[in-house]
């Protein structure tokens, strides 16, 4: 049985923190929470909402302010929570049933789908994930180090996702062994963590697990309460005991060419798919799984409701890896 949420991460409370966050501003921007110690150190950057509708980012603040106020307990360096899309997490927060929830992972753009000329488009931009990227560039870039939280459709049992380089020494002691690498070489358009830093600062992201899991939220707080140790940012060592961990590189997606298209069957997390595989239709015309491998971030359905983005993606067999 799904244990229950605690009661401090119901809707109310998450709308609370919100709030907090959405009435906190660093340098003229608002949605953002800086802490700050005396002592210098890293800029670490945690974002989280850059989907309107994963909740497990509210629960890390929630959990950074009230259960273990960092204010109090950072001993050096910065960190900067940015809430990535405001009016996205105001929609979800304020949807009535699943279909609402859905629709509002973004407002007009994914904000993890951004056109190369983001930066550069009109400052009055007709879309409301153009206008927020351009006003979150002076603070992402600050950034030493960048933690990205989102969550899935599917219950998982949560996933690194790796941008360039694996950063062992980073994610040592994460509550998450599965790795996932070169998804930012095969998905459309950029992410927002490609704007993260100087251009080549550590970043990752989870996915924490199902969007309103109690299991995601933890799982969540867990990462970023390990991030901070091994940064050596807070009190407490991390498990140096040698962790396996499966890497699974991503070597292409499915896209629909358009709504005619439908899943053959719906996806479990991590299935295997052999090549040639029978993967999709539209009654005419067949799509082909293009290796032996897995499929991950498949949809709960068979059918997808944003075209623009991927339906899921193709991983190669597991690398077994063991960091010293
Ligand atoms: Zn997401």
């Amino acid at each position: 049985m799904e244990p229950k949420s605690p009661k401090y991460l119901g809707i109310g409370y998450l709308k609370k923190h919100l709030n907090f966050i959405k009435n906190s501003s660093y340098q003229g921007v608002g949605g953002i929470w800086k802490i700050g110690a005396s002592k210098s150190g890293p800029v670490l950057g945690i974002t989280i909402h850059t989907h309107g509708n994963e909740p497990s980012g509210l629960a890390v603040l929630e959990y950074f302010r009230e259960k273990f106020p960092l204010e109090q307990r950072l001993k050096n360096g910065v960190v900067i929570f940015s809430l990535n899309n405001i009016r996205a997490t105001e929609r979800f927060l304020a949807a009535k049933n699943t279909e609402e929830k859905m629709s509002s992972r973004f407002v007009d753009i994914n904000m993890n789908r951004l056109p190369d000329n983001v930066m550069r488009c009109n400052k009055n931009d007709s879309r409301y994930e153009i206008r927020r990227v351009q006003e979150l560039k002076n603070i992402w870039e600050q950034f030493d180090v960048g933690f990205d939280i989102h969550s899935t459709t599917q219950e998982n049992d949560g996933m690194i996702m790796n941008i360039g380089a694996v950063h062992p020494q980073l994610i040592r002691g994460f509550p998450i062994t599965d790795i996932i690498t070169n998804i930012e070489n095969v998905q459309i358009a950029k992410p927002a963590v490609f704007f993260y830093g100087n251009g080549s600062i550590p970043v990752m992201g989870i996915e924490a697990g199902s969007h309103e899991s109690p299991q995601a939220f933890t799982r969540a707080i867990a990462c970023t309460e390990v991030l901070l140790k091994n940064l050596g940012m807070i009190e407490g060592g991390t498990t140096t005991n040698d962790q396996k961990y499966r890497e699974y590189f991503v070597d292409s997606s499915l896209i629909f060419p358009d709504a005619s298209y439908s899943l053959v069957k719906q996806f479990k997390p991590y299935e295997e798919v052999i090549a040639g595989q029978k993967i999709a239709t539209n009654g005419k015309h067949n799509l082909f799984a293009p290796l032996t491998g897995h499929v991950i971030l498949a949809p709960s359905g068979m059918t997808v409701k944003n075209l623009d983005e991927e339906v899921m993606f193709f991983v190669r067999p597991p690398k077994i890896t063991i960091f010293e």
